[in-house]
């Protein structure tokens, strides 16, 4: 057995971060910095960047979609006498549609915030935003991400090298963790 360790100081960055649809019922995300916009190609259940001029043609020929990744944070609500509160707010990245990034953007201001008040129904892959409120003052939000590490990762690529930040790299890892992460709700 080979005694190598790979010892890396520098720790994870945004990592593991959820990409999430809505879950089922009502949720609310709020929006902590801009999405990273891209065009997809769906292969089954999964999605993959489409590379343009680089796009394997099997790839290239399966249809094709933008969305808008978003570092968001999920509200952790449980009830409580008189209703409810949020414990915490854990972050994720919300995959927008174009329709849905299009709703969105008249409410972008200064992050954080908005807040989307998303419903899902139980068993259905479709949600929809009830709600686009400003975020409530008081609230202890995690620090705004890149999600283009996450997505990297996600997608089982390396970043060009330059294009990111040091320190936001993804580390080198030949397993890519929540490789399904994506699926088709929207
Ligand atoms: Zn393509």
């Amino acid at each position: 057995m080979s005694n190598h360790v790979d010892w890396t100081n520098t720790p994870p960055p945004c990592l593991p971060i959820r990409i999430e649809s809505p879950p089922p019922g009502e949720s609310w995300f709020c929006l902590l910095g801009p999405w990273a916009g891209a065009w997809v190609h769906w292969i089954g259940p999964r999605s993959l960047p489409c590379q343009g001029a680089d796009c394997q043609a099997v790839r290239h020929r399966k249809p094709v979609d933008w969305f808008g990744y978003t570092p968001a944070a999920l509200a952790d609500i449980i009830p409580c006498s008189g209703g409810f509160k949020i414990k915490q707010w854990d972050r994720v990245i919300l995959p927008l549609s174009r329709e849905k990034a299009a709703e969105v953007l008249p409410h972008l201001g200064r992050f954080p915030g908005p807040v989307l008040i998303c419903a899902k129904a139980a068993g259905k892959r479709v949600w929809t935003i009830k709600g686009i409120k400003p975020l409530k003052n008081g609230q202890v939000l995690p620090e705004p991400f890149d999600p283009r590490p996450i997505l990297y990762r996600v997608w089982g690529m390396r970043p060009p090298e330059g294009e990111l930040a040091e320190g936001e790299l993804p580390p080198d890892e030949p397993e890519v963790i929540h490789r399904n992460g994506f699926d088709k709700s929207r």
